[in-house]
């Protein structure tokens, strides 16, 4: 049931199309008769003209009918037939330097696909190819390939031209990346929203909600510290995370079990380790954690190490709440911090 307080929220949100508030309602438009989730681009309807629905079944029980711009019925960010193709033709050649024509020969329409792929990915279709492309590149310099072969078969004539397009893709050149880590970012669809994963070969090493704030400067950090590249890709660790994240949304997964690697400072992770035993459905606070790992008055810096968790979810830092039982902070986004403790209750 949906309270006039949270009606107002909801209301709030929908005139603001905040993203964290997909999944968690969605509008019926009485005027039209349409139903929309809560960043719909359409014009916004009056408050008295709105009703408010936890999910999309009650809003066509309402007699709703989808809206056709933001189609609440597909997945969030469901890919487009278009963005499948073209994923699928570069998956197919991803050594091949796309130009606007070879976008006729596979039919797809060139600005439809640029402004699709630059709504998905923050980047165009060409700078995406181009990415893959240097993603192929980085593992043959890493094999010990010449760095004039990688630049070769790369399809760059000019060594500076290769050499930009590197740097500004993963932010080291070529000569420079020796020994350097690759690090894949993925991103994955979840009811509450789009996730970033980002993983090496072994471990998982970040996993957050796109809208997080200040997910770029966590990414930034995290390219720093670990000296890496970050390529768009995939990796196991990253294809385990996503099979366990659809268990756990469908609430038939309790443990995690995606090797993660924790890039912190050893009280951080110890921090982090200690989140990580409060079971599904419990929650503790700041002072609860600093006792069990015996620094209770550090509760402080917990507090802090709670918030600078990068792997959102499977280290449950929304499982920690204010020590007077109010829900407390979440970097996520509130509303999704409740969704998550309501929906761990019934796992
Ligand atoms: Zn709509």
């Amino acid at each position: 049931m949906i309270t006039n307080e949270q009606k107002v929220e909801f209301y709030q949100a929908l005139l603001d199309k905040k993203t964290e508030y997909e999944g968690i309602f969605f509008v019926g438009v009485k005027t039209t008769g349409v139903f929309c989730r809560p960043t719909c681009p359409a014009r916004k309807p009056k408050f008295e003209n709105c009703e408010f629905f936890e999910n999309a079944k009650q809003a066509l029980l309402a007699s709703f009918r989808p809206c056709k711009r933001c189609r609440p019925l597909s997945h969030p960010n469901h890919v487009s037939t278009l963005v499948q193709t073209l994923v699928e033709a570069v998956e197919k050649n991803p050594e091949k330097r796309w130009k606007d024509k070879d976008f006729k020969e596979i039919c797809v329409d060139e600005s439809t696909a640029r402004r699709q792929f630059k709504k998905r990915f923050g980047m165009t279709f060409v700078e995406y190819a181009r990415a893959r492309r240097m993603g192929l590149a980085m593992k043959q310099i890493r094999s010990g390939d010449a760095v004039i072969e990688a630049q070769l078969s790369t399809g760059y004539e000019s060594g500076s031209g290769f050499r930009d397009a590197f740097t500004r893709i993963m932010g080291t050149p070529p000569s420079k990346i020796g020994n350097n880590k690759v690090l894949k970012a993925s991103w994955i669809d979840t009811i509450l929203g789009p996730m970033v994963a980002i993983a090496d070969e072994q471990a998982l090493y970040l996993l957050e909600f796109v809208d997080r704030r200040g997910l770029e400067r966590e990414v930034e950090r995290l390219r720093q510290k670990t000296k890496s590249a970050i390529i768009p890709g995939h990796s196991k660790p990253i294809s385990l995370i996503e099979g366990e994240l659809k268990e756990y949304f469908e609430g038939n997964l309790k443990v995690f079990k995606t090797p993660l690697f924790f890039l912190g400072s050893p009280f951080q992770i110890r921090v982090w380790e200690e989140l990580q035993k409060i079971p599904p459905g419990e929650t503790r606070s700041y002072s609860d954690i600093a006792v069990a790992i015996e620094r209770p008055s550090a509760f402080r810096a917990v507090a802090q190490a709670n918030g600078a968790n990068q792997l959102a979810i499977i280290v449950p830092c929304h499982r920690v709440i204010n020590a007077n039982g109010e829900i407390g902070g979440y970097g996520g986004g509130l509303k999704r911090k409740q969704w998550l403790l309501t929906h761990e209750k019934g796992i």
